[in-house]
């Protein structure tokens, strides 16, 4: 089977492993599975989250790692936009994966003008990007989310501001609702589902958040799995509607080829 893990309150909180992930991702990886990982961070590149899951005992190899940045790169490429400027607010990841696919970077000035606004994550966020991606979104930029995850898991149960707190922000300025490529849209799922060469029955997604992971893997007509690691507890698990409900809700990854041998 094809097990697709969602990072950030899967593997790991923070800098801390979780309890069972390298674990599970070895016997899994041993028993032949295809094992990949999709996540909506932006924060950094492909390479830095397979340098972060090494440090963790995990061994992820960089094109088994899909990120919404990637992922948003892709889709540039794919549109030709080869050339096109863009204002990015973002971080380092983000920017990387655009360069790659040749994007000309704009300086987030208060008359900027873009072909592309790109949002995701930036931990250095000012009110001076806000207006500068208003701007050039009223002057006619495309304007695009890497993702709108409302919060990020840290250790302790501690939470910070995700990207959709960022996004939700240019939305609300420049009166325009973005495209969004990262979960719950299908999009990332389904180029790991071709790459890999699994129909979607034969894959499971692995997450954290109802309104994202699983809303994704339903959407691409995968298995689905919600573990309780991350920022969902179980209460809020158990009441979820019927268009997020997971087929199985594990405590952590340590039962995740049981619930699969047993069937639902
Ligand atoms: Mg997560």
């Amino acid at each position: 089977m094809l097990f697709i893990f969602d990072l950030d309150g899967v593997i790991y909180t923070g800098q801390t492993v979780l309890p069972h992930a390298a674990e599970t991702v070895a016997r899994l990886q041993a028993a032949g599975h295809a094992v990949y990982y999709l996540t909506n961070n932006s924060a950094q590149t492909r390479r830095g989250y397979r340098a972060k899951l090494a440090g963790m005992g995990i061994d992820a190899p960089e094109e088994r790692i899909m990120t919404s940045a990637y992922a948003t790169a892709l889709r540039l490429k794919e549109e030709g936009a080869r050339g096109a400027s863009a204002l990015v607010i973002g971080q380092g990841g983000l920017y990387e994966e655009l360069g790659a696919v040749g994007l000309r970077f704009v300086e987030p000035s208060p008359d900027a003008r873009a072909d592309y606004v790109i949002v995701g994550i930036d931990r250095q966020f000012t009110y001076e990007k806000l207006k500068a991606a208003q701007q050039a979104i009223l002057h006619g930029a495309h304007f695009i989310a890497t993702n709108r995850d409302p919060i990020y898991p840290l250790e302790g149960g501690r939470v910070e501001p995700g990207s959709g707190s960022i996004v939700i922000s240019v939305e609300t300025a420049s009166l325009t609702v973005p495209e969004v490529i990262g979960k719950p849209s299908p999009e990332a799922a389904e180029i790991i589902l071709k790459e890999a060469g699994y129909p979607p029955d034969q894959a499971v997604m692995v997450g954290d958040r109802a309104d994202t992971d699983i809303a994704c893997g339903r959407a691409a007509g995968m298995h689905t799995v919600l573990v309780l690691t991350g920022t969902t507890r179980r209460e809020e698990a158990e009441q979820l509607p019927e268009e997020l409900k997971p087929e199985w809700i594990l405590e952590d990854l340590s039962g995740l080829e049981a619930a699969f041998q047993q069937g639902k």
